[in-house]
């Protein structure tokens, strides 16, 4: 997606030659216009597979994924960091993430009332690196019996494995910008999305 590769050259930051901060437009500060124009482009790409949910990870994946609920007319539910004390143990969904970003481990929980084996599910994220987050929600997905029906990304750092670990499951990705180097603290694109 053009204009979105066009905020991260203008907005973006790199730092270690690896991590993408984009919290000026995209996770801290949020551009809303933005996020509702990569919501009509996941729309268009998954709107004949008959999605009943929309599934994301708090925080930073909430903003698109809500955005991408409402064009679906469909409820998003988010994966929560840590149990909250009001939900009991056997009523939840739970798998290990690990974060590239924070050098942490969570256990991420999602109420068994909100996803059931009718579901075909959506799963939306802003970033995929190495992909623990999205097989994360992929396996919070299976525990339900429900269906993965694709996954939606903002920023894909393709130089990183996730990509790979979820085609090797056959689910259909949709990212809307493909960066191939962060080398030099400088954004590269794939080539091949020169043109869309
Ligand atoms: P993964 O689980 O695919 O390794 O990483 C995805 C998660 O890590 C995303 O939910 C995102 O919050 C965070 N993340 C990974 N790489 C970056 C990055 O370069 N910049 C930012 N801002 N977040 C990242």
């Amino acid at each position: 997606m053009k204009l979105l590769r066009e905020m991260v050259v203008t907005d973006g930051k790199v730092y270690d030659n690896n991590v993408l901060k984009v919290d000026s437009f995209l996770n801290h500060q949020i551009d809303a216009t933005l996020m509702l124009e990569m919501a009509k482009v996941f729309y268009e790409y998954f709107k004949d597979e008959k999605i009943t949910k929309i599934l994301t990870i708090e925080a930073s994946g909430i903003a698109p994924a809500i955005m991408v609920a409402n064009l679906f007319k469909v409820p998003m539910v988010f994966a929560k960091k840590s149990k909250p004390s009001t939900l009991k143990d056997n009523a939840v969904f739970t798998a290990q993430v690990h974060s590239y970003t924070k050098n942490v481990t969570n256990t991420i929980v999602v109420s068994e009332k909100f996803i059931n084996e009718e579901d075909k599910v959506l799963i939306i994220d802003d970033f995929l690196a190495n992909g623990q987050a999205v097989l994360g929600l992929m396996e919070i997905v299976n525990q339900a019996r429900a269906t993965t029906v694709g996954v939606g990304i903002l920023v894909e750092k393709s130089f990183q494995d996730g990509r790979k670990l979820i085609e090797d499951k056959q689910v259909n990705i949709c990212s809307l910008c493909r960066i191939a180097s962060l080398e030099n603290n400088e954004v590269k694109f794939n080539i091949a999305d020169d043109e869309k």
